[in-house]
């Protein structure tokens, strides 16, 4: 059975040669009494012809019983196609294997759907593709897509040992602090009423093996957050965490543009330029509307609210005067924009609190829009001179606090961008990376409804030292040392550097964000605890893993790059998994069910 080549191998220098592939039935065409059968592996694929004048009669109609998918080995002689024949398609389209000998491995029963045909599986209901996993993987770009991710990984292990970092595996079964996303939870057997938490990410662990003295730790690993799937999420995900000791902010950022110089060659051949642009939180939200921005293209973000303090358009003077802001961003091109087109807009509009959306359509050389009327000259100058305007453009505008406004324009931004690309007016080359440090991010954030602060990034973020002052008297002042990179519109990952200083971490948990002093001390008394030995600066970061393949595979879902996903409802359709269990195991894990079990 042993195979001499794989099925992306024979070439012209072959012909003579007695070969023996294995593989699967890709296509069978029978043409002119001859039946032809492409045999595909991993690697590719490989015509082989059975020509019943040189066969004994039982093997050609072996080869005639076979259908798509049976596995078969088959030996014979390879030799050129004849003239005009060849297939310029696949590489080893200028031969085939004239056969002698077929073994039929296993048969296949006929298939839910193609795997041979890119164009037909497109159309196939995810949901079967998920079902029939196994046959999907077999489809030449999934097979390509788990390849890169080897790759990748391999990459990334490489660069770290040369590096100096260790690859530690830290534990699945954890402990619950229910600080971030919500957790899964394991019910302890051993211990009565007691519960693991499944990792949201190995942030503890991480820092103690900074206090164990690793320096530089490095990991794939597996993190679990049960949280309401969104459509691209994953309830299991794949991180590349690192933490390192004796570092600051910039060490991090060397680091991974080394890191993802390597990736993009290994996976594109792509060499991208460094160091990454850097960009405060407070400039993306101010030009583009969002901590995240993709800067392929322009439609940034422009402030008025200088010009409109004190209009006599009262939906904008009046958004100032409380403390806002407004601010305008011109969609060149896009004064056809249907209404349909601009009720979207207004909802994400509403979508944050606003009332509505005020915008200015501009055609046959007039501005039109019910606000225009309460426009000063000055006012239609200062838009005309910093929007650019023309003819042909949209302009939209938010009047809100800051935050809201930009972040309303942001949707907006990204909805028209996308507009305009199907329009053909917007060109965005498919291999343009841009790759991005978010930084200066303020260490806290307000939640109004909870009336309390919360942490931006996560509660072991270093504050700026000279902020440290203001952790109390004035916390919106204070900025953390956390980081993010992002590329064309997508937060790749994040960190910061921590806190290691016992008394901070403390005063953070108790006096910032209110955690109660008991419930501090069982959740995060053993970290506390281990800064209090002599626990060396450290920061750290972890980059998406599933997204980065993602983004290299130029697929939309990270669904395409993980080997068995789960649905968006998490559910895996393969196994058929969540599913019930006996109740004898409830029992011996001391648990009852509160709900009625669907039969
Ligand atoms: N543990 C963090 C996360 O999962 C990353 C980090 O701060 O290193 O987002």
């Amino acid at each position: 059975m042993k195979r001499t080549h794989h099925c992306n191998e024979l070439r012209l220098g072959q012909i003579g040669q007695t070969v023996t592939l294995a593989g699967w039935v890709h296509s069978r065409r029978d043409l002119g009494g001859l039946i032809f059968i492409d045999i595909r592996d991993r690697e590719g694929r490989t015509q082989t012809v059975f020509d019943p004048s040189a066969l004994d009669g039982e093997l050609f109609s072996r080869a005639a019983s076979l259908r798509s998918e049976c596995v078969v080995s088959v030996t014979g002689k390879v030799r050129a196609r004849p003239d005009g024949t060849a297939n310029t398609k696949i590489a080893t389209g200028e031969v085939e294997i004239a056969v002698t000998s077929l073994d039929v491995l296993n048969m296949a029963d006929v298939l839910p759907f193609p795997v041979d045909d890119p164009e037909v599986t497109k159309s196939v209901n995810e949901e079967l593709r998920l079902q029939y996993r196994y046959l999907d993987l077999r489809r030449p770009e999934m097979a390509r897509n788990l390849r890169v991710r080897s790759k990748v990984a391999t990459a990334a292990r490489v660069y770290f040992d040369e590096e100096g970092f260790l690859e530690v595996e830290t534990p699945t079964l954890f402990k619950s602090t229910p600080e971030g996303a919500r957790e899964f939870l394991v019910p302890s057997r051993n211990n009565v009423g007691k519960f693991y938490a499944l990792p949201q990410s190995p942030q503890q662990f991480k820092q103690i093996l900074m206090v164990g003295g690793v320096e530089k730790y490095f990991q794939l690993a597996r993190c679990y957050r049960d949280e309401d799937l969104r459509a691209d999420r994953q309830p299991e995900f794949t991180q590349i965490d690192l933490e390192m000791s004796f570092i600051e902010r910039e060490d991090i950022y060397v680091l991974i543009e080394g890191l993802l110089k390597r990736v993009w060659k290994t996976a594109l051949n792509i060499d991208i330029p460094t160091p990454f642009t850097r960009i405060s939180f407070a400039d993306a939200l101010n030009r583009f509307g969002i901590d995240k921005p993709d800067t392929r293209y322009g439609l940034e973000l422009v402030d008025f609210t200088e010009e409109f303090r004190a209009s006599t358009f009262k939906v904008f003077s009046g958004a100032i005067a409380s403390g806002g802001v407004v601010k305008a961003l011109n969609a060149k091109g896009l004064a056809g924009a249907t209404q349909g087109q601009i009720e979207t807009m207004t909802e994400y509009a509403k979508s944050f609190g606003a009332k509505g959306l005020a915008y200015i359509k501009v055609e046959k050389g007039e501005w039109k829009s019910p606000i225009v009327k309460f426009f000063t000259e000055a006012e239609k100058s200062a838009l005309t001179q910093k929007l650019k305007i023309e003819e042909g453009d949209l302009i939209l505008f938010a009047a809100d606090q800051w935050l809201n406004a930009c972040e309303i324009l942001g949707k907006i931004r990204i909805y028209c961008a996308d507009l305009l690309k199907s329009q053909g007016k917007l060109d965005i080359p498919a291999n343009t990376f841009n790759f991005l440090w978010v930084v200066d991010f303020p260490l806290l954030s307000f939640d109004k409804e909870q009336n309390r602060w919360y942490s931006s990034h996560h509660p072991f973020t270093a504050p700026v030292a000279e902020d440290i002052p203001f952790l109390t008297s004035d916390p919106r002042k204070v900025r953390g040392q956390h980081y993010d990179i992002v590329v064309n519109g997508v937060e790749l990952g994040g960190g910061s550097i921590r806190i290691h200083q016992p008394a901070v971490q403390k005063l953070v948990f108790e006096q910032v964000l209110q955690i109660p002093p008991e419930m501090v001390q069982a959740r995060f008394g053993y970290m506390l605890d281990a800064f209090r030995y002599g626990a060396p600066p450290h920061g750290g970061i972890a980059l998406g893993f599933d997204r980065l393949i993602a983004i290299l595979c130029g697929t939309p879902s990270i669904r395409d790059v993980i080997a068995f996903p789960k649905t968006a409802k998490g559910t895996d359709l393969m196994t058929d998994s969540p599913a019930s269990v006996e109740p004898k195991q409830l029992r011996d894990l001391h648990l009852e069910l509160k709900v009625a079990k669907k039969e």
